[in-house]
């Protein structure tokens, strides 16, 4: 980051204290401009047995990865873990918790991954506008299909490293 995003003046890096270090800081507006980055989120939607997984193709591309979304301005992750299910999938989760974060710099996105339970399993009758295609895995089939070294693939392990249950993948 350059430029201010308030004025468009050329910024200096100046020493915050609070945060230790330098920071991008705008003379004319005489105040400190953090970088800015994009927020998503994805999950894991396991079924309440955890015997399946669902994941997905979208836009086009060949491999499966898990549903995922973009956080909106002044929307929660909660929110958008919702929404993002309900407007992809039109599913409504059972319930959902946070697994980690992790920063993916391609898109200089904040990745918020979480695990989450749904209790209907027929995908066949719904309305999937952005996904071209989605359905189940199993543990193990759904580690052949993630993308490696994705946050997908982390996800899975630590859903697997989370639940006792999937210690021995069927
Ligand atoms: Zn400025």
């Amino acid at each position: 980051m350059k430029h201010c995003t308030v004025c468009g003046a050329a910024l200096q890096m100046r020493f915050l204290h609070d945060e230790g270090k330098e920071i991008p800081f705008c003379p004319v507006c005489n105040d400190y401009r953090f970088e800015m980055f994009n927020v998503a989120v994805c999950v894991a939607i396991f079924t309440p047995k955890r015997d399946k997984v669902m994941m997905m193709r979208q836009y086009g591309r060949e491999k499966y990865n898990f549903l995922g979304g973009y956080v909106n301005k002044e929307e929660t992750a909660e929110e958008a873990l919702v929404r993002e299910m309900n407007e992809e999938m039109g599913m409504v989760p059972l319930c959902y918790a946070p697994m980690f974060s992790q920063y993916y710099a391609p898109s200089n996105t904040l990745m918020l991954a979480y695990y989450a339970e749904v209790a209907d399993e027929d995908v066949s009758a719904r309305k999937i506008d952005e996904v071209d295609e989605a359905r189940w895995f199993t543990y193990t089939q759904a580690q052949e299909a993630v993308i490696k070294g994705a946050v997908a693939e982390r996800l899975l392990q630590e859903v697997k490293n989370r639940f006792a249950d999937l210690q021995r993948p069927f």
